[in-house]
C-alpha cells in the first residue's frame, strides 16, 4: 500500500474553536442518515451543562450568602454527588457572584456542603467540600492538587510514559479543573466558574509542586459558553517550547498544545492503544477517527500488514504522518485519508474492501442523556458499517466517549449493529479510560469512556 497523505485546506485551527466542526464536515461531504445533529466535541468530557441560563429565585440580599435547597432535593448531595442543578434550589440568599464559594443547606437549614456558585449554569453549584469546618482557600487547593499528584505517582506509569492526566476534575475533588501533563509542560483546562476563580492559585501551586517549564491554558471549549465563561487560550506560566512531545510506551507523539484538539492529545486511550498493538500482527487495520495517529502507530509497531487511517482534520493528519516518521515506522504500510468517516465507510463498503481489525474512536456524539437517541443512531451506523467491512474472525475495537451514553446502552447499540449487519460477535474486552482518569464512585459521569473489543465469528 502506498503512503498517501492528504493535506488540509490551508485554514489553520482557530484556537477559540478547539475542535473542528464535525457537523459542517458531514454536511459538506454529503449527510449520511442518522447523524444530523451529532455533537462534534470530544474535548469536554465532564462539562455536560444543558443550554440556557437558569432562573434562580433569590432571597434577601442582606442575608448571609447561602444556597438553600428545596425539601427533598438534598438526596443526591447526601450520596455525595457534586452537582447542584438549578431546579433543586429553593433560593439563593445574599448577593453572591459567579465563582463565590457558598454553603449549601437543606430545607431545614442544615449544612450539606461548600460549593462554587454559578448563576449562569444549569449546574448552579459544584461542591468543593462536604466538611463544614473546611476553608476553601489556597491550602485547600494545595492539598487536593498534591493528593492528585501522589495518586498518579502510585500508578507508576511514568516508567512507561511522560504524559498523564494529573487532575481529572470532579473525580479528583476539583470540579471543572483538568490538567494534563506532557513531559515538563502542563496544560490546564477550566470548565467551571469555581475553578475559574481559583485559576491563578492553582497555577501557582502547580508551578511549585510540578516545576513545569510552561503551564498553558486551553480553556477554549464551547462548553465554557454554557457556563457563561469566556474562551481563553494562553500561556499562564513560563514559555511554551516549540516542540512539545509525549512519549508513550516508547512511541513519540507531537502534541499541539496551542491549537490541537482537547489539551493536544487523547491521554485517556493510552492503555487501549497499547492493547491494539498486541492485536495487530499481520492484520489489515482500519483506524477511524485517527487524530494524530495514536492507534495507527501502535498497530504498525505491532506488525500490522497495512493501516488505513481516516480523520476529518487535515491538521491532525499532518501531525500523524510526522509522528510516523518521528518513530521510524514503515511508511509503506500506512495510508492516511482526510475524509468524513460516515462517508468513507460507505465508500470502502462499495469498493468491497475488507479488514481484519477496525478501530472506531469517534468524538463525543452525546454530551448528555438528552442527546442519546441521536447519538445512538450515529454509533449504530458506524458500527454496522464496520462489522460489514470485517473479514470472518476479524476484530472491532469500538469506543464511545459520550457522557450521555452508558456502558450498558453502548453495548446494546453495538449488539443492534451486529444483528443488522448479520454477524455474530463476542466481547473479548471491556475497556475504559486509563487509570490516570479515575472515576469518583459518587460521580458516575466521570466514566465517560467505554470501549469493547469484539470478535466476529470466523
Ligand atoms: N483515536 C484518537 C482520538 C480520536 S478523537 C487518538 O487515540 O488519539 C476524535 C477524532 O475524530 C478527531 O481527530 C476529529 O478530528 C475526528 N472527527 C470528528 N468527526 C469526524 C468525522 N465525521 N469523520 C472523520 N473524523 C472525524
Amino acid at each position: 500500500m502506498t503512503s498517501q497523505k492528504s493535506k488540509s485546506p490551508s485554514t489553520p485551527h482557530r484556537p477559540s474553536q478547539g475542535n473542528r466542526d464535525f457537523r459542517k464536515r458531514t454536511q459538506r461531504s454529503g449527510k449520511p442518515p442518522g447523524n444530523e445533529k451529532i455533537s462534534d466535541h470530544k474535548n469536554t468530557e465532564q462539562q455536560n451543562t444543558p443550554r440556557g441560563a437558569p432562573q434562580i429565585p433569590t432571597g434577601s440580599a442582606a442575608a448571609q450568602p447561602c444556597i438553600l435547597l428545596k425539601a427533598g432535593r438534598e438526596k443526591s448531595l447526601l450520596r455525595r454527588h457534586p452537582w447542584i442543578f438549578s431546579g433543586a434550589i429553593e433560593r439563593v440568599d445574599g448577593a453572591p457572584v459567579s465563582g463565590d464559594t457558598l454553603p449549601v443547606r437543606d430545607a431545614a437549614g442544615d449544612f450539606l456542603a461548600w460549593a462554587a456558585y454559578n448563576p449562569d449554569s444549569q449546574i448552579t453549584a459544584r461542591v468543593w467540600s462536604w466538611r463544614e469546618a473546611e476553608n476553601i482557600d489556597a491550602e485547600f487547593f494545595r492539598y487536593r492538587i498534591a493528593n492528585a499528584q501522589s495518586a498518579r505517582r502510585e500508578l507508576k506509569h511514568t516508567d512507561k510514559s511522560n504524559g498523564m492526566r494529573l487532575i481529572h476534575a470532579e473525580s479528583d475533588g476539583l470540579p471543572g479543573l483538568i490538567v494534563d501533563q506532557y513531559g515538563d509542560v502542563l496544560v490546564m483546562q477550566i470548565g467551571s466558574a469555581g475553578a475559574e476563580r481559583w485559576r491563578d492559585t492553582c497555577a501557582d501551586i502547580l508551578q511549585e509542586l510540578c516545576k513545569p517549564v510552561c503551564i498553558y491554558e486551553r480553556s477554549d471549549s464551547d462548553s465554557r459558553g454554557l457556563e457563561g465563561l469566556e474562551l481563553r487560550n494562553v500561556v499562564l506560566r513560563g514559555t511554551l517550547p516549540d516542540n512539545v512531545e509525549v512519549v508513550e510506551n516508547g512511541l513519540r507523539f507531537k502534541v499541539d498544545v496551542a491549537t490541537g484538539q482537547k489539551t493536544g492529545f487523547y491521554l485517556d486511550q493510552r492503555d487501549n492503544r497499547a492493547l491494539t498493538e498486541t492485536l495487530a500482527r499481520d492484520k489489515d487495520v482500519l483506524n477511524c477517527f485517527c487524530y494524530t495517529g495514536g492507534f495507527s502507530l501502535y498497530a504498525l509497531r505491532g506488525g500490522a500488514k497495512s493501516v488505513l487511517s481516516i480523520d476529518a482534520s487535515g491538521d491532525a493528519l499532518t501531525i500523524a504522518a510526522e509522528n510516523l516518521t518521528r518513530n521510524g515506522l514503515d511508511e509503506s504500510r500506512a495510508e492516511w485519508l482526510e475524509a468524513d468517516v460516515f462517508q468513507a465507510l460507505r465508500t470502502l463498503r462499495d469498493q468491497g474492501r475488507k479488514f481484519d481489525l477496525i478501530i472506531l474512536d469517534p468524538p463525543k456524539f452525546a454530551p448528555t442523556a438528552a442527546f442519546a437517541e441521536k447519538a445512538a443512531r450515529g454509533y449504530k451506523d458506524i458500527n454496522l458499517l464496520a462489522f460489514k467491512l470485517l473479514r470472518p474472525g476479524g476484530l472491532l475495537c469500538t469506543y464511545s466517549c459520550s457522557g450521555g451514553i452508558s456502558e450498558d446502552l453502548f453495548q446494546k447499540i453495538v449488539a443492534g449493529a451486529a444483528l443488522d449487519a448479520g454477524v455474530d460477535a463476542q466481547i473479548v474486552h471491556h475497556l475504559h479510560a486509563s487509570a490516570d482518569h479515575p472515576v469518583l464512585l459518587s460521580f458516575p459521569e466521570g466514566a465517560y469512556l467505554k470501549g469493547l473489543v469484539l470478535r466476529v465469528a470466523g
